[in-house]
C-alpha cells in the first residue's frame, strides 16, 4: 500500500494497531528471505499505536503510519548500530532530529533497517550482520548503502522509510529496488542525531512508491534545526501543493556526453523512454553539458574519505559500543588500537587509510585540495547547465542489481557503481530516482532527476507527472511468502 492509501484508510477510521500489525506480520513472512531490518522494535511500535489509537483527535500527517529507519539515525532506547560492530550496544540517549519530527507527525517507528557500515558502501555487504537482498532477486543487492530501507518499502513491509543520502546511498538502492528515493538539498534535512559518515555530504531523505508520497515524508523531515550548524533557515513551501501535474515548458536538460561509456543497454532504453514520456507531457528536451561530471567518482571518494577519517577518530573505545578486551601490560594505545583493529569492517579500514594519507602533510594539496577544487568546477558546471535546463536528467545507475558478491573483491568496480549519483552531493543539489522501466530480468531501473538548490518542488512535480502516466512503481515483487 502507498501512504497515500494507507492513510485515507487510517482517516476513514483504520485503527493504528491494525495497520501496525499488518506491517509487523509482513515483516514476519517477508524478513527471512529479505533481512532489511537490524532491529525490528515491535513491541514498542504497538504500545505507541495503542496511545496514537486513544488519542485519535490529534492526528498528524503520518498519524498511524508505519516508518523504517535506516541504522545510523539516532533512537532514544533503541539499538542504534550503523551495521558497525564497533557501536554493538550503544544506546543513544536522544532522538535524531527526524525522529522527533516523525513522531511529532504521528509516524510509528517498527524498527531500524540494515545498511553498508557506517553508509559506506553501494550493496549492504559491508554490513557487519551480513547483507540485506533485493525483494526482485533475492540472489541480488538491493543496492546500498541504505539497501534496508529501499528493501523494506520494495517488500511491502512498511510503506515509507527513510535513509541517508552520502553518494547515492538513496537514490540507488532505490532504482534498484522500483521505488522513489529523494536526496533533499543539503541542509534542508536536519543531521542532528545522523550518524556522521561525511559530513559536507550527507543529508536524509525519504523512500515511498509515489513522489507524492516522497513528498509528505519531505514536508514532515524538512526544516531548520539550531542543532545542526548546516541546517538551512531557507523557506520551505508545501511541495504537495506544488505536484499539479503540469511540466508544460520545463526545460529537462541531458547531459549526452556524460551517458555513454559503461551503461547498461536496459538502462540507456529505459532512460530513452522516460524522456518520451516528459516530452509528451509537454517538458522540452535540452541538451547540456557537465565537462567535470566524470570526475566525480575520484572527487568524491577524496572527500567523502578525508571526512570519514576525521569523523570515525570518535570510535575509541572509551565513548562509544564497543571495547577490546586488554591484556596485562596493554596501555591505552593498545587499547585504541585493538578496539578500531576488531571493531571496524574492511571497507571502514580502508576508507579511514585513505582518507588519513590524503589529509597527510605532504599529500594534502595534491589530493584533498585538488579534489576541493574540481568540486566548485563541478559546481560550476551545473550552475551553466541550470541556465538552459530547469531539471537535469541521467539514469540513477549506470546498471540494474547485480550479483551478490560480484563487486565485492573489487573496491574500485563498486565504487564505479555511483558515478550518476555522487555530483548531487558533491554540488548539494537535490536529486531524485523514480521506478522508470525494468530490464529484461526484470530487475527494476531508476530514472534520476537534478534540480536547483533547494527546487524540491520542482523535482517532486516532475517525478509525480511521471508517475501519472507511468505504472512501474505499482509492480510489486513476487516474494517467496
Ligand atoms: N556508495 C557510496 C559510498 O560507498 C555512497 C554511500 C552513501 O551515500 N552513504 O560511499
Amino acid at each position: 500500500m502507498t501512504l497515500r492509501e494507507l492513510t485515507i484508510q487510517l482517516a476513514d477510521g483504520a485503527s493504528a494497531v491494525t495497520i501496525v500489525e499488518a506491517c509487523l506480520e509482513r515483516i514476519k513472512t517477508a524478513e527471512p528471505s529479505i533481512g532489511a531490518f537490524i532491529t525490528v522494535t515491535a513491541e514498542r511500535a504497538l504500545d505507541r499505536a495503542r496511545a496514537l489509537d486513544a488519542a485519535r483527535a490529534k492526528g498528524g500527517p503520518l498519524h498511524g503510519v508505519p516508518v523504517a529507519l535506516k541504522d545510523n539515525i539516532c533512537t532514544a532506547g533503541v539499538p542504534t548500530t550503523a551495521a558497525s560492530k564497533i557501536l554493538r550496544g550503544f544506546i543513544p540517549p536522544y532522538d535524531a532530529a527526524v525522529v522527533q519530527r516523525l513522531e511529532a507527525a504521528g509516524a510509528v517507528i517498527v524498527g531500524k533497517t540494515n545498511l553498508d557500515e557506517f553508509a559506506m558502501g553501494s550493496s549492504t555487504e559491508n554490513s557487519s550482520l551480513g547483507p540485506s537482498k533485493n525483494p526482485w532477486d533475492v540472489t541480488r543487492t538491493p543496492g546500498g548503502s541504505s539497501g534496508g530501507s529501499a528493501a523494506a518499502v520494495a517488500a511491502g513491509m512498511v510503506p515509507v522509510a527513510l535513509g541517508s543520502d552520502t553518494g547515492g546511498s538513496i537514490r540507488q538502492p532505490a532504482a534498484l529496488c522500483g521505488v522513489v528515493g529523494l536526496k533533499p538539498t543539503y541542509g534542508r534535512v536536519s543531521r542532528y542525531g545522523l550518524i556522521a559518515f561525511a559530513s559536507s555530504l550527507d543529508q536524509i531523505g525519504p523512500f515511498a512508491h509515489t513522489a507524492a508520497d516522497a513528498a509528505v515524508m519531505f514536508n514532515v523531515i524538512a526544516g531548520h534545526d539550531p542543532r545542526d550548524a548546516t541546517s538551512s533557515t531557507e523557506a520551505i513551501p508545501d511541495v504537495s501543493a506544488a505536484l499539479t501535474g503540469d511540466v508544460k515548458g520545463v526545460r529537462v536538460g541531458v547531459p549526452r556526453a556524460f551517458l555513454g561509456e559503461g551503461v547498461d543497454d536496459a538502462i540507456s532504453s529505459a532512460f530513452a523512454a522516460s524522456l518520451d514520456v516528459l516530452k509528451a507531457r509537454g517538458a522540452v528536451l535540452v541538451d547540456i553539458e557537465l565537462p567535470h561530471a566524470g570526475y566525480g567518482i575520484p572527487v568524491y571518494y577524496l572527500i567523502a574519505t578525508a571526512e570519514a577519517s576525521s569523523n570515525l577518530a570518535r570510535y575509541d573505545g572509551v565513548r562509544y559500543g564497543h571495547r577490546a578486551a586488554l591484556a596485562a601490560g596493554d596501555g591505552l594505545r593498545e587499547m585504541y588500537e585493538r578496539t578500531r583493529d576488531e571493531g571496524f569492517g574492511a571497507e571502514v579500514k580502508r576508507r579511514i587509510m585513505l582518507g588519513t594519507y590524503v589529509l597527510s602533510a605532504g599529500y594534502y594539496d595534491a589530493y584533498y585540495l585538488k579534489a576541493q577544487q574540481v568540486r566548485t568546477l563541478l559546481r560550476r558546471d551545473y550552475e551553466q547547465a541550470f541556465e538552459r535546463a530547469d531539471l537535469i536528467a541521467t539514469p540513477t545507475t549506470p546498471t540494474p542489481a547485480f550479483k551478490l558478491g560480484e563487486k565485492t573483491s573489487d573496491p574500485l568496480q563498486m565504487y564505479l557503481n555511483d558515478i550518476f549519483t555522487v555530483s548531487a552531493n558533491l554540488t548539494g543539489l537535490p536529486a531524485i530516482s523514480v521506478p522508470c522501466g525494468f530490464s529484461r530480468d526484470d530487475l527494476p531501473i531508476g530514472l534520476q532527476l537534478t534540480g536547483r538548490m533547494f527546487d524540491e518542488a520542482s523535482l517532486l512535480r516532475a517525478a509525480d507527472a511521471y508517475q501519472r502516466d507511468t505504472t512501474f512503481h505499482t509492480r510489486a515483487p513476487a516474494l517467496a511468502d
